[in-house]
């Protein structure tokens, strides 16, 4: 199967067939199982025009667009066929995914269509990090998910690899790979995300690493130097949060002058920002948090456009990454946690806010909230953060907005 196709059309002519018909069916990946190729069948002309990349050296092609997010699939039934039509065969969840409801909507879409199940690169997530909890919540995700196996198992959320991911997590791995209920493993990052996959690549046996990866933070030389070392250790990386959303309060306007300008290219702010990550050919995809129709077809017409950012393109988005930095926590929690004498997890609670006022998903922020260290509103109130702020890289007002958490999110999940 072909990795990524060279530019065969003008940009205009792609966008008049965006989402239409395709060109062809790919093949097959040799020497593997149907289970581990993604492998368009009769009805996919539409799906042989996403871009498949190698999954760092797990023999596996991805595509560059995947289906994730905490959504509830129960009611997006309809969305995930879609998707599938359209070649998004990367399914990102995990066990907590809005309350479970994330697996069993998948699960109730193979319970459906069986025959499915052997078209989608299927990955979870679990909270657990011994051997006992890790089967247990495998054993529960499996049984929502209405599959046997799932191929990429991730630990989800870690800020830290070394003691977490050990020799005893290897065996358990080895064992649950070799009885044929994972096929991959890795784990999820959003803070400390630099440092996580630095000593990633030093373990040297992990597959896959997902990970806060955009515009905002992609040339930072120790995430650089980290994705590197990654690469050089064979594991496939996949972006999230790959919009770089800042909070809505404060930190530099809007945009408006970047929107014009890539209105005016021909595409939308989130597709400009998504290309920009495809542009590194060491990111195998993107997972994208994509809750309805407009935003599949949004996404996947950008992931099939060979139009490649410009000089220009790139400076803008520079320019606008450093113009709203104070509104974009980097999850660089080791920075700024490690001057405040009572623990306060502030990288936590700023993506918290900013799935509150940037997703505008009150109820995800709330949840997530609700899952911090007890206590943490009164300590938001109460810690004085001025230490913290003056080593933040980002500049940002920390005492202000974790106080504005503390009111906005604060109080029990509706
Ligand atoms: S507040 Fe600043 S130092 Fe703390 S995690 Fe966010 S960007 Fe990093």
């Amino acid at each position: 199967m072909k990795a990524e196709k060279t530019p065969q059309s003008s940009r205009r002519q792609f966008l008049k067939k965006a989402c239409g018909a395709g060109v062809g069916m790919a093949a097959g990946v040799s020497g593997l199982s149907r289970a581990w190729a993604i492998t368009p069948t009769g009805d996919d002309t539409d799906a042989a025009e996403m871009p498949l990349r190698p999954f760092g050296n797990s023999g596996v092609k991805v595509p560059i667009l995947g289906l994730g997010g905490s959504l509830n699939f129960l009611n997006r039934q309809l969305l995930l066929g879609q998707a599938l039509k359209m070649g998004v065969r990367y399914w990102d969840t995990a066990d907590n995914y809005s309350g479970g409801r994330s697996e069993e909507g998948i699960g109730a879409y193979f319970s459906k269509h069986p025959e499915d199940r052997k078209r989608v690169f299927l990955v979870t997530k679990t909270g657990a990090t011994s051997p006992e909890g890790m089967e247990r919540s495998l054993e529960d995700s499996l049984k929502r998910l209405k599959t046997d196996h799932v191929d990429l198992y991730l630990l989800h959320g870690l800020s830290r690899v070394a003691g977490v991911i050990d020799d005893v997590t290897r065996g358990w791995v080895e064992k649950t790979k070799a009885d044929g209920r994972i096929r991959l493993f890795g784990f999820s990052t959003h803070r400390n995300m630099a440092a996580c996959l630095a000593q990633a690549g030093r373990l040297g046996w992990l597959d896959g690493i997902m990970l806060t990866y955009n515009y905002r933070l992609m040339a930072d030389e120790d995430m650089t130097r980290a994705v590197d070392a990654c690469v050089r250790a064979g594991i496939g990386l996949i972006a999230m949060k790959t919009q770089g959303r800042a909070f809505s309060f404060g930190g530099g306007g809007r945009g408006e002058e970047l929107v014009q300008h890539f209105l005016d290219r021909g595409l939308t702010k989130h597709q400009a920002r998504l290309k920009a990550v495809w542009e590194n050919s060491q990111i195998s995809g993107i997972c994208s948090h994509m809750d309805n129709m407009t935003i599949l077809k949004e996404n996947v017409t950008a992931a099939r456009d060979r139009t490649l950012l410009g000089d220009r393109d790139r400076r803008l988005l520079k320019r606008h990454a450093r113009r709203t930095a104070s509104a974009y926590c980097a999850g660089c929690g080791d920075i700024c946690e490690s001057r405040l004498d009572d623990p306060v997890p502030v990288a936590d609670v700023m993506r918290c806010l900013m799935y509150a006022h940037s997703y505008n998903d009150y109820q995800m922020a709330r949840e997530a909230f609700a899952r911090l260290p007890s206590g943490i509103r009164s300590r938001l109130l109460q810690t004085d953060f001025s230490a913290a702020e003056q080593l933040c890289p980002q500049r940002i007002a920390i005492g202000k907005v974790m106080r504005r958490a503390a009111e906005d999110l604060g109080y029990s999940p509706v």
